[in-house]
């Protein structure tokens, strides 16, 4: 119950903003929604509470991050936004912990190769608004232990993953 209403808020908080004042999808037809079966995104521990059978566009698997159980979803490239997973609403960002346990958002690793905003090919800033709302959500869902524990553990893949690929 108490991680549903955090997820509520998140999503509240995250509802209708998007990177760029326009549909970012325009220019660049929507890559990061066309991935191959390998490529997929994390459902954040207890998230699933806010599935309620509408989600028939995910392919939800169990998953190991190192050594930790996760849920990690595929998607078949077109959804209705209102039910997308936390991971969609809030690319190309990610939730960062560091190891002084402070709590930021930054551009995600992962997406560079994806996504042209972060790539530099297209320079258009992103909204500033966008971004801090994304902290707003995250400032509210690292109340619960499970979900700051997953951060930390994404957090510390992401450093591997960025010392990997320079
Ligand atoms: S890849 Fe980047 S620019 Fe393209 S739709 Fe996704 S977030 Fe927007
Ligand atoms: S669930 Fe929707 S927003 Fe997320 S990658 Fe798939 S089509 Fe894109």
């Amino acid at each position: 119950m108490y991680t549903r209403i955090l997820y509520k808020k998140a999503y509240r908080l995250l509802k209708d903003s998007t990177p760029l004042k326009f549909d970012c999808g325009l220019i660049c037809s929507s890559k990061c929604c066309s991935g191959d079966s390998d490529m997929g995104m994390y459902i954040y521990p207890g998230e699933e509470v806010m599935f309620e059978g509408h989600e028939d566009f995910l392919f939800i698997r169990q998953d190991k991050l190192r050594d930790t159980d996760v849920l990690f979803a595929v998607c078949n490239g077109k959804c209705n936004r209102r039910y997308r997973p936390l991971a969609c609403r809030i690319f190309p960002f990610t939730p960062y912990i560091d190891e002084k346990g402070r709590l930021t958002v930054i551009e995600d690793p992962r997406a560079k190769y994806i996504c042209p905003l972060l790539s530099g090919s297209i320079d258009l800033g992103i909204d500033t608004a966008f971004k801090r709302n994304v902290l707003n959500a995250f400032r509210a869902l690292i109340r619960d232990d499970e979900i700051r524990r997953f951060i930390c553990l994404l957090s510390s893949a992401l450093d591997e993953y960025r010392k990997l690929t320079g």
